[in-house]
């Protein structure tokens, strides 16, 4: 479970489903001073594994996967739920991005995903499920989602065609796509008040919470979604339908 920053985090919500299924868990924190916020909830979820991750330090993410693989010796399912651009460019025009803030948003954002796709393959040696999460800013251009919104778009691209590079060994890869959910990062996009204002305005069921999230994860991850592989699953109360 990649994503976990506080009770908040969509990544916590996917865990409590995860865990009420009965999932054993490994569970990551961003740094020494993420760990007093994640750690508590990592063993509420009796997690066996607690590591630290930042996917940009050299080294980190290999290490997580070996004590996964010493660990557990294989992997049924993956959850990556994070996100990061710099603020100057999350908030200023895609045409005024710079090159280092949009490769920046690129790595942590998306390839990061297709890393642990790579470490995840040969520990779901009989077939498993990859989970990312992504946001309508992918399908449409919205207003305040700026640059992350092209960075979303190659991320479910990365899902379509890692969907039909893995499919032949069972492992199904989907992203998410939940409504605007308060969360730490969320609190990051320019306006986002309005915009999450504006959403419960026009869906037509209530927006969709992170326990909403975990349940369509787990979902996703279940034998239930056998055949659904390479899609985006809007979890939003409809808001992604209105014109
Ligand atoms: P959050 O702040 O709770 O989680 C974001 C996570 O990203 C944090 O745990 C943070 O530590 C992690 N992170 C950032 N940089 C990292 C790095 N270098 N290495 C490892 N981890 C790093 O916010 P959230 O809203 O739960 O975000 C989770 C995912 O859901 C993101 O991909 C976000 O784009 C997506 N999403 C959020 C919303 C929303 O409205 N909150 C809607 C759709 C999609």
């Amino acid at each position: 479970m990649i994503g976990i920053a506080n009770k908040d985090s969509i990544a916590y919500g996917c865990a409590k489903a995860f865990h009420a299924e009965g999932a054993e868990l490994a569970v990551s924190y961003l740094n020494a001073k993420a760990e007093p916020y994640v750690r508590p909830l990592a063993e509420g979820l009796n997690a066996s594994i607690v590591e630290p991750l930042d996917v940009r330090v050299p080294g980190q993410l290999e290490a997580l996967f070996e004590r996964v693989r010493k660990d557990w010796g294989r992997l049924d399912f993956l959850v990556h739920a994070i996100a990061f651009a710099p603020m100057a460019d999350l908030h200023g025009r895609v045409v005024d991005s710079s090159w280092d803030g949009f490769a920046q948003a690129m790595d942590i954002s998306c390839h990061s995903f297709v890393r642990m796709a790579k470490l995840a393959e040969p520990l779901m040696d009989k077939g498993g499920a990859l989970l990312t999460m992504s946001y309508i800013g992918a399908a449409k251009a919205m207003r305040d989602y700026g640059m992350m919104g092209a960075v979303k778009s190659t991320l479910e691209s990365c899902v379509r065609y890692m969907a039909l590079e893995l499919g032949e060994k069972g492992i199904r890869v989907n992203a998410i796509s939940p409504g605007p959910i308060r969360t730490r990062a969320s609190g990051g996009l320019k306006n986002f008040d309005a915009s999450i204002e504006d959403a419960a305005a026009k869906a037509p069921l209530p927006l969709a919470g992170i326990d909403d999230v975990g349940a369509l994860a787990a979902f996703l991850a279940s034998d239930g979604a056998r055949a659904i592989t390479g899609q985006t699953c809007y979890v939003d109360g409809g808001y992604s339908i209105v014109g």
